[in-house]
């Protein structure tokens, strides 16, 4: 036996305990060339009093290993800790999240026999940066960060990774019809990089009824590409769609690091009962075994994977009456693949991963940088006004407001109040008011930060309470802001 690769485990919470058990128990008996070494992360650490989740010597041992088996982390929903998941994701730079799905007929039941897609999903930015302020009693706000690079990155690793596993389609999820700027530049980069790949097919579909397309005919997908809360959501359903949750794996890739897991939670309600499906755990670890170069034991595991499928044993999530053989627990499946290693799937087409066959793909951004001019033009200032004052008095408190600034509208919740507003009981409390140096879009004026602060020096003696500013630029005289619904 040659040199193991060090790479780092985590059980996680949850089921993580017991499906990491089942998953290191085959890679064990598959005498998988790794040398595991364990660290603690996630509910006992922030228990501990660590409200990162992580201590500092697991970091230290991570970048030495560069590769994490993990297992699923509970996150406290609504408040509490921050997601150890996305810190990981964010602080590894593992940029693309890769989530392989595919039905496994006629052994486990589904509507869809035939689905064999994969989810490429942005992995670092989003609403999944978790910035969120609450700015009144009322309104709470999420921030929706996108990059150029961002996209950029992950566009480009989707359409490698179709070229370099002979896929033929990349689809692209977006909002881009209502989040015109953010979801708008990650559907332009991927028509521009698209363009660039002639022999692959691309569509792009609105997320509603892409999503809407993935649960009645998945089997029209190929490889979709995403931005990461859309990612998270469809993974899911393409992954119910086939069977189960606890079936998917993904890896989670960097240019120097990753992570592999499975794409499900730590599933509280079934966790300590030795009930839950290793399977997706399991997937993840051969994604693993593939990406540092050990072939032939993902194939061998795999295929007695597969093999153990294809004999009816099952665990509770995937059992059925006309397509199971047996009820088996967790370890019991892990065992059930152990007896089968050696062996060759008979339905399903065995598998022979070749040496180098991974996502070690070289496609990290650095597309040309373009340099555009940004000017300075106007200011969004937006107020909290609990008194419900009615729009026109607070723009007739803001036009008395010296400088070379002009109101030009005031919003709510994104919709026009002021002027000519022809709603009739607008939320008041939360006021976005713009001022811009025209009110001629094409006649825009650039402005110093000093103007701005100026205006909101007279805001303050107006007792105007300002909870937010947001500077409107533009770029080589293109608008960097979107105009106000009913504008
Ligand atoms: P979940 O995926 O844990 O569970 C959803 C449902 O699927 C549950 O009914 C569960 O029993 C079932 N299920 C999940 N995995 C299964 C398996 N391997 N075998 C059989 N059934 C399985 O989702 P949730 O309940 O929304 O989240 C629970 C916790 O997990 C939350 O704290 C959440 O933040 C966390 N979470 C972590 C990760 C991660 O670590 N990457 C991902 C998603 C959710």
């Amino acid at each position: 036996m040659g040199i193991k690769t060090p790479i780092t485990i985590a059980y996680g919470d949850g089921i993580g305990p017991e499906i990491m058990r089942a998953t290191l128990h085959i890679l064990d008996a598959a005498q998988a060339p790794i040398d595991p070494q364990l660290i603690e992360v996630g509910e006992k650490v922030y228990l501990q009093g660590n409200t990162s989740g992580i201590p500092h010597a697991a970091w230290e041992l991570l970048k030495r290993t560069k590769v994490l088996l993990k297992g699923p982390i509970t996150t406290p929903q609504g408040g509490g800790y921050k997601s150890l998941n996305v810190t990981l994701r964010k602080t590894l730079s593992l940029f693309a999240n890769v989530r392989p799905c595919v039905s496994y007929a006629p052994y486990i039941a589904t509507n869809y026999p035939s689905v064999d897609l994969v989810i490429i999903r942005e992995n670092e930015e989003d609403t999944y940066a978790g910035i969120e302020h609450r700015q009144t009693e009322e309104v709470y706000q999420c921030l929706k960060l996108i990059t150029k690079p961002g996209c950029e990155q992950i566009i480009q690793y989707a359409f490698e990774y179709a070229q370099k596993f002979n896929r033929k389609k990349v689809t692209c999820f977006t909002k881009d019809n209502i989040m015109k700027m953010t979801d708008g530049l990650f559907h332009q980069i991927f028509n521009e990089i698209a363009a660039e790949y002639k022999t692959i097919e691309n569509e792009h579909l609105i997320v509603d009824i892409g999503t809407a397309l993935l649960a009645s005919h998945p089997e029209r997908f190929d490889i979709i590409v995403t931005l990461n809360l859309y990612g998270d959501i469809i993974s899911d359903v393409a992954a119910q769609v086939v069977g189960s949750v606890g079936l998917a794996g993904s890896a989670n890739i960097g240019t120097q690091m990753a992570m592999f897991e499975a794409i499900h939670g730590s599933a509280p309600d079934i966790a300590g009962k030795n009930i839950a499906n290793p399977s997706g755990l399991l997937n993840a670890a051969i994604q693993m075994l593939i990406h540092i170069n050990q072939p032939e034991t993902a194939s061998l595991i795999e295929n007695a994977w597969l093999k153990t499928l294809e004999d009816g044993m099952h665990t509770a999530d995937i059992y059925s009456h006309t397509h199971s053989k047996q009820k088996v627990g967790t370890q019991e499946f892990a065992h059930a693949v152990i007896e089968r290693l050696g062996q060759q799937p008979s339905h399903f087409k065995p598998v022979h991963y070749k040496t180098g066959a991974y996502t070690k793909i070289e496609c990290y951004g650095g597309r040309p940088h373009v340099c555009n001019e940004k000017k300075l033009v106007g200011v969004d200032i937006f107020i909290d006004n609990p008194n419900d004052r009615p729009a026109h008095e607070l723009a007739a408190k803001l036009s008395t407001l010296n400088g070379p600034l002009q109101l030009i509208v005031i919003t709510s919740r994104g919709l026009k109040i002021w002027p000519h507003s022809t709603i009739d009981a607008p939320y008041l409390r939360h006021c976005c008011c713009r001022f811009q140096s025209s009110s001629d879009l094409n006649n825009l004026q650039l402005i110093t930060h000093q103007t701005i602060i100026d205006l909101l020096a007279q805001c303050h003696t107006l007792l105007l309470d300002v909870i937010k500013t947001e500077n409107l630029y533009t770029f080589d005289g293109k608008l960097g802001f979107t105009l106000a619904q009913g504008q």
